[in-house]
This record gives structure tokens, sequence and C-alpha cells, in this order.
């Protein structure tokens, strides 16, 4: 590392801004020269209103000092590392020049901070707006921020001698717990936990942590469904054990469903302590659906929930630039179950109703030849029987689904009851309304076009996020707002990076399906985390899961896609 970046700054103030771009590379840290700590400009900044320059600041394992018990596995650096990011934010909070992406409820492995495998040794990245008068180097201020600031964040956030150890340990064991909680699901028959005591509700609709006051009701199972699972930190904990299969969340509105689902959704995750969704875990394939008219959808076979359509077209192999809300939710569930999930989760708040549902007076009216809709009551049995995907549906407003569910759960203010065996009998009584489909067809599988993920403009940066929800991908704009399980805005910028490694690396090539290079994705991610999606860009991210990767490349509204005539479920059977 070059020293004295102290003594290079005084020199360059009132030079040309342009000249920051020389400091590019390794320095000493300031004022901590001896210790091995170093402070690396990994990117300049062109001006004061371009994108702000990225700093990485590296603590070696002597200096760092963690216990190897805080980092012997891939959970416990992410957790450290959550950890250290947080802290890092708060050292350097209310200071506008220097943003440290820490993350909200979610512990998430981030571009931000990384924990070595090899030795315990922490690197924190950040951006950092280099400060000017106009278009002259503000050396003063340049020198504040990076020789006292940075210095500072590393001495009280990254080494362990100045951290709260209990704090720590919590914070580590923690998702240690929530993760170990989540793997042993399928050996338990389970697709989600929900333990007693969970906290659900959250502040408000724009605020994640958890609500607070008199009337929040912590969560308690149902005798009958209760399970004891016993966790590596905390010991035996109990909850409701939601098992595999057709699950229906009923109750009147205002009771809660909705939050009881929103909950499994981001089960996925693992929380901060004090989330109260810290042991509400679901399995990591799980699925939020919902309808999204608009949407792109690019030769998906939809027949099993719709077929012949007023226009003519080929429902097998369905295209469109503008689905309504029930084929874009059927186009989405396909889609799902291509990109390998295995539960998914439908709220009727956000679902087609003619999708879901058509009752026997809607069949004595309507004819089936006159109805291109197959509703999903039809096929979520065969869904679990015939593919192993199990579903859960919050559905207050018809009672169809309860001929088909294996579990109702009834949510009375806020307080879950299982109400099968009154479901059974209630369901018992004919309706007269008939199966339209007896089973759900072969999944057909896409292999994408790696010519159509290219962007137009040469030389330009191929894929940005763009705000909250949105990704500039080429000429096209990818909308996410949709894709509910996405964590956070840095995971959009994260999806970004894992498009453009898929197409770099050619695991996207023309002839894989998609489900065979999001599996190279994955593999990329298993072996080097983070580090895989830093090598395309460095920037602000977290790591992304293959389901809102693949939401993402299927509404690149460029995208073309192969489907071999021989694959399976590409014959033209009719649902019904
Ligand atoms: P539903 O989907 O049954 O209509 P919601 O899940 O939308 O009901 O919940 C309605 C309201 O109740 C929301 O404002 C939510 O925050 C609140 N709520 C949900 N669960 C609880 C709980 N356990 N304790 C207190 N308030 C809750
Ligand atoms: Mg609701």
């Amino acid at each position: 590392p070059r020293a004295g970046l102290e003594q290079q700054l005084a020199r360059l103030e009132g030079a040309s801004y342009g000249r920051y771009k020389g400091l590019v590379g390794t320095w000493e840290m300031p004022g901590a020269e001896t210790t091995g700590e170093s402070l690396r400009l990994v990117r300049g900044q062109s001006d004061p209103f371009a994108p702000p320059a990225r700093v990485a600041v590296r603590v070696p394992a002597e200096r760092a000092g963690f216990p190897s018990a805080l980092w012997s596995t891939p959970v416990r650096r992410r957790a450290l590392a959550s950890f250290l990011a947080r802290r890092a934010a708060q050292v350097a909070a209310g200071e506008r020049a220097l943003r440290i992406d820490a993350g909200g409820q979610e512990v998430l492995d981030r571009g931000s901070c990384q924990v070595s495998a090899d030795d315990g040794a922490v690197t924190l990245r950040f951006g950092l707006a280099l400060p000017g008068h106009g278009r002259r180097i503000d050396a003063r201020t340049a020198q504040r921020l990076l020789c006292r600031l940075v210095p500072d964040i590393a001495e009280r956030a990254l080494r362990y001698v100045s951290l709260d150890a209990a704090a720590v340990d919590e914070f580590v064991e923690t998702v240690e717990d929530s993760d170990a909680l989540r793997e042993a699901l399928p050996g338990l028959g389970l697709v989600a936990f929900v333990a007693d005591g969970a906290v659900l509700p959250r502040g408000s609709g724009v605020d994640d942590r958890p609500a607070k006051g008199e009337g929040v009701v912590p969560f308690s199972s149902p005798g009958g469904m209760r399970v004891t699972v016993r966790l590596p930190n905390a010991g035996n904990v109990t909850g409701m054990g939601l098992g595999e299969g057709v699950s229906l969340i009923v109750g009147g509105g205002f009771h809660g469903k909705s939050t009881l689902l929103r909950a499994l959704e981001t089960g996925i995750w693992d929380h901060v302590p004090g989330d109260g969704r810290e042991l509400v875990v679901s399995r990591p394939e799980t699925v939020k659906l919902r309808a999204e008219d608009g949407r792109r959808v690019e030769r998906v076979d939809v027949h099993a929930f719709v077929g012949h359509l007023p226009d003519g077209s080929d429902t097998t192999d369905f295209s469109t630039d503008n689905a309504s809300g029930s084929t874009s939710q059927a186009a989405s569930l396909c889609e799902a179950v291509e990109a390998g999930a295995r539960v998914l989760l439908i709220d009727e708040d956000t679902a087609a109703t003619n999708l879901m549902i058509r009752d026997a007076r809607m069949q004595a009216l309507v004819a089936k030849e006159r109805e291109p809709l197959t509703p999903l009551v039809d096929s979520v049995r065969s869904l679990h029987r015939d593919h192993g995907v199990s579903t859960v549906l919050v559905m207050g407003g018809s009672g169809d689904y309860l001929e088909v569910a294996d579990l109702v759960l009834m949510m009375d203010a806020y307080r879950p009851s299982d109400v099968t065996e009154r479901a059974r009998e209630v369901a018992s009584v004919p309706t007269g309304r008939h199966a339209e489909a007896e089973s759900f067809p072969p999944v057909v599988h896409r292999s994408p076009d790696p010519a159509s993920l290219e962007p137009e403009s040469r030389g330009r940066r191929r894929v940005r996020s763009r705000g909250e929800d949105a990704l500039t991908f080429g000429e096209h704009e990818v909308d996410l707002r949709s894709v509910e399980q996405i964590a956070d805005s840095r995971q959009v910028a994260g999806i970004g990076l894992a498009l453009d490694l898929m197409v770099r690396r050619g695991h996207v090539d023309g002839t894989r399906t998609l489900a065979e290079a999001l599996d190279l994705l994955d593999a990329d991610l298993a072996s080097a985390g983070a580090d895989a999606l830093l090598a395309v860009r460095d920037e602000d991210f977290a790591v992304p899961r293959r389901f809102e990767t693949a939401a993402a490349l299927n509404r690149v509204r460029g995208l073309r896609v192969r489907r071999a005539a021989s694959m399976p479920g590409a014959s033209t059977e009719r649902p019904g």
C-alpha cells in the first residue's frame, strides 16, 4: 500500500476535480499506518455530480480480532458481517457524503461488508462523494472524511475490542437459529414454522419494524399443530408447523390473514434480533404470486389455466406484451414452478379472482366453451400430488377451496385455530360444482436467448438498478414492483448483477434451460458468495435468490426464448 494519503490530499487543495483520479489505489490507513489496515480507493469520481467514488476498507485478521467461532460457518460470517455493517452505518450516521449499506430487518449477504472465510479479516465497502468547491478539490473536507472518519469507522465498528461482545453473540446466534430452523423444515415435512410468541404485524405499511403497543397479539400455535424443534442456541422452541400440501387460511376481514401470509413470504430471509419474526421461517423455495396486469410474458405454457382465447392464440405457447390480471398470474405461477418453486403463496387481496374461483352458479350460467379460464381450485391438488408443489392460500371469500385443502386454518382476532374437521363437514354438502381439470401438466422448460439479453446501446453499462424496484436492462425497463419477496432496494441491484453474471459467464447460452442457468448461478453464489457479484461491478447490493432473478429475466421486454418441441408438456393436451 502507498503511504501518506493525508499529505497527498493536502497537495491537491484547489486542484481540478479530475485529479482525485490519481488517488485510486490502496493506501495505508491514515493514523493507523503500522496496523496493516488499508483504505483502497476502488473507483474515482469524474465530477462532483457523478456517482460517488467507491472505497474499500480492509482490517486484517489480527487487528479485527474476532474469535474464530464467530466466522466459522457461512451463516455466522453473513451474520457477523451484517452486524458490522450496521455498526459502521451508526458510526457514519449523519454524514451525507458517505453511505454504508447496512440493510433493514433482513440479514442478507451484502456487498457492503464481508468477513473472510480464511482468517476472519473484515472488508467494508461503501460509496463516498468526494468533496469539491465547484469543480475544484476540497482537500480539507476530503481529509476529514478519508483520514479521520474512515479510520474512526474501522476502529469503532470493525474491531472486536470496540464492540459489545454480548450483542455480537446474540446477533450471530439468532441468525444461526433461524437458518437451522429453516433447514429443519423438509425433514419435518413442513413448509413453514411460526414460533409461539412471534410478533407478525409491522409498524405500518412503510415501516418494517415490529408493531408495538397493547393491541399486538403475539402468535400462539393451535394445539394440534404445535411442534417442538431443537435449535443450536435457543434450545427447544415450540410453534405452528405448516405441513406440505394445500393449506387454506380463512377468517373474517381484518383478522390477520394477510399479516400471517406476509410473515411466511419474508420467512425465506433471516431477521435481526428484536424483529419479532426471528423464528418465522419458510422453505427457501417459497414464491409469492400475484396478479400483475400489464406485464410481459414470453412463450409460457399457461394452458393449465387458460385455453382457447378469443383471439385464437395458442396458450401452450403464450406470449403477450400486456397480460391481463389472470393471465399474468397464470404465467407467474408456471414460471415459478419452472424455476424450481416448492411452495406457492397466494393472497386473495392481490390475486385475480377469475383465476382462483368459478363457482357452481357461474358454471351453470357460462358454459365451459365460453370461459377460457380454468381456476386454480381445480389444479392445486395435482400441483402437490404430481409435482410436489405445496400451496398456502389466503381465501376468506369463497368456500370452494374447502374441498381441496389438506388444512384449514382460521384466523380469529389474530389467533389461529385448526378448523379442518369443521371445514370437511361443511364441504361434504355438495354445491353442484364440477371440476374442470384433472391434473396440472408438466412444466415446459425454456432456454433464454443470450442475444436478447444484450443491451442495444454498446459501451453503456448493461444492467443498472433504478430506484427501489426497477432495473434498466439495455434499452428496457424491468418493473419489479409486483415481485414481492425482494427484501430491499439494494437487492434489486443484486438481481441486476446476477443477470449480468449469468450472461457474461455464458450460463445463459441459448441451449441451457433457464432452470439450468439458475443452477449454475446458484453454484457461483454458493462457492464465492457476494464476491461473485462484486466481480461484475463494485456497488452496493444484496445477494438475491434465483426466483427473483428469474422473475426479473422473465419481465425483460426484449427476452426471446427457445422451446424444444420434444419437451414434455409441449403437447396440445387441454385441461378438463
Ligand atoms: P386480513 O387479511 O385478515 O383482512 P390483515 O392481516 O390485513 O387482515 O390485518 C388487519 C390489521 O390487523 C392490520 O392492520 C394488521 O397490522 C393488524 N394485525 C395483524 N395481526 C395482528 C396481531 N397479531 N396483533 C395486532 N394487530 C395485528
Ligand atoms: Mg387480507
